[in-house]
């Protein structure tokens, strides 16, 4: 974690103190390092270079405009999953032709938004979905650039919540029924297929489940060449891993030593969807003690984020590294890190070994830029927390605290009351 060191023993993003941004924007807050994303970024370029490529970051992952400007700067191509991100990344210049659209439930407004904007190719995940998908495009006079979301019931030994490639999850079409279903699409006046998708979970630590679902999807790209069934764009996904706390994932480079010998006999353009790999580590949520507590034998840090803004350890019990901001010597508690939500289960950590704080001491929770600011909310009337975006030793707030005027924005009262 280059770009996040102490120096000094203070905490430092990149060529910035964390407790100065923290004293001028106030917490919870999101910092991010401009120059960890290009790193993680250009990974992926470097080590897909030998191949005809698109790198297309998922949205999902960390959808703040700033970052979106950042990586469509650099190049870089959408994956998105719904209307508001599409229009989040053609708002901040990625071009259409770089976006590719997933998700089971698209909507007719949605896909009608999708064939304006020209987009890569919509990764379809029924054969309903497609009929869905050939209907609207007719009534556009338009065809519809699509690839099927093939399941090919691989397990990426990941947590089953965030596990999507088995045979029991609702995504894709299940690999025995795709040639039938790219069948169906060939007949669909207002379809052109022009790909395969899959996508089998996140949080990815080997290479292997890769490599096996790989293998899979090419025996069928195979089967649909021997029906003149012509695929241009191999989309493999995202999910490769990043280290929260021991987890040794591979790297991009890794991941294309693994995959890219098994491509040299096809002349498929590779679609990768990298979402936490690009932004994970290249983000921390900045949080202050406000009350320490003990009751009975346990001890609680109590800190001014909560589940609103930092949900995952609530609901995959993922773990954070959380580490205060300046560095101490000093004897370590274990304690529990709560938030200040009215909820049992809102909590960054448990049972965590950590220097003795003080109260309004700044804590560090690290690897917090995807899945994070993302999935945050209002629960508890919470104004959602600042952004920050770091560059050597310049930074901007790329997104305002929000206020409690904002939270009654769009609220009505009706008349009658
Ligand atoms: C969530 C998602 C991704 C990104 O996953 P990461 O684990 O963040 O890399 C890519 N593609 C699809 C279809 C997704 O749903």
């Amino acid at each position: 974690m280059h770009y996040f060191q102490y120096k000094n023993s203070e905490l430092y993003v990149e060529e910035i103190p964390v407790r100065h941004l923290a004293k001028k924007i106030g917490t919870p807050l999101y910092i991010y390092s401009y120059n960890t994303l290009v790193r993680h970024y250009k990974a992926y370029e470097k080590a897909f270079e030998a191949i005809p490529h698109i790198i297309c970051f998922a949205l999902k992952a960390n959808s703040n405009s700033a970052i979106l400007k950042l990586l469509s700067n650099q190049g870089c191509g959408a994956d998105v999953v719904s209307g508001g991100e599409l229009f989040k990344a053609l708002n901040c210049g990625i071009p259409s032709d770089k976006i590719v659209y997933a998700g089971v439930g698209k909507t007719e407004e949605e896909i009608k938004f999708a064939l304006k904007s020209k987009i890569l190719m919509f990764n379809v995940e029924s054969e309903n979905e497609l009929i869905e998908i050939d209907r609207i495009a007719g009534k556009m006079k338009t065809q519809a650039p699509i690839a099927l979301r093939i399941n090919p019931d691989i397990d990426p030994k990941t947590h089953p919540y965030i596990s999507t490639g088995l045979k029991k999850h609702k995504f894709g079409i299940p690999i025995e029924k795709a040639l039938d279903s790219y069948k169906l699409a060939t007949q669909l006046k207002n379809i052109k297929i022009v790909g395969v998708h899959k996508h089998i979970g996140s949080q990815i630590t080997e290479v292997a489940p890769y490599v096996d679902a790989l293998k899979r999807i090419l025996l069928l790209v195979d089967n649909l060449i021997k029906q003149d069934i012509l695929i241009r764009y191999l989309d493999i996904g995202g999910g490769l891993g990043i280290t929260y706390k021991e987890e040794t994932p591979p790297l991009p480079s890794n991941l294309a030593k693994g995959i890219l010998p098994l491509l040299s006999k096809h002349n498929l353009t590779l679609v990768l969807e990298p979402g936490r790999s690009i932004v994970g580590n290249a983000g921390i949520l900045i949080t202050k003690v406000l009350y320490l507590k003990e009751s009975g034998e346990k001890n609680f840090i109590i800190v001014d984020a909560g589940m609103n803004d930092l949900i995952r350890p609530s609901i995959y019990g993922a773990y954070h590294e959380i580490i205060p901001i300046k560095e101490k010597a000093e004897d370590t508690i274990v304690a529990d890190i709560v938030g200040p939500i009215c909820e049992s289960g809102d909590f960054l950590a448990k049972d965590r070994q950590i220097r003795k704080v003080k109260q309004g001491e700044y804590l560090a929770v690290m690897s917090a830029g995807a899945y994070g600011f993302t999935m945050s909310s209002n629960y508890n009337s919470r104004p959602k927390a600042a952004e920050v975006l770091v560059k050597d030793d310049k930074f901007a707030v790329i997104r305002k605290r929000e206020s409690y005027k904002d939270l009654i924005k769009g609220e009505i009262i009706p008349d009658f009351l």
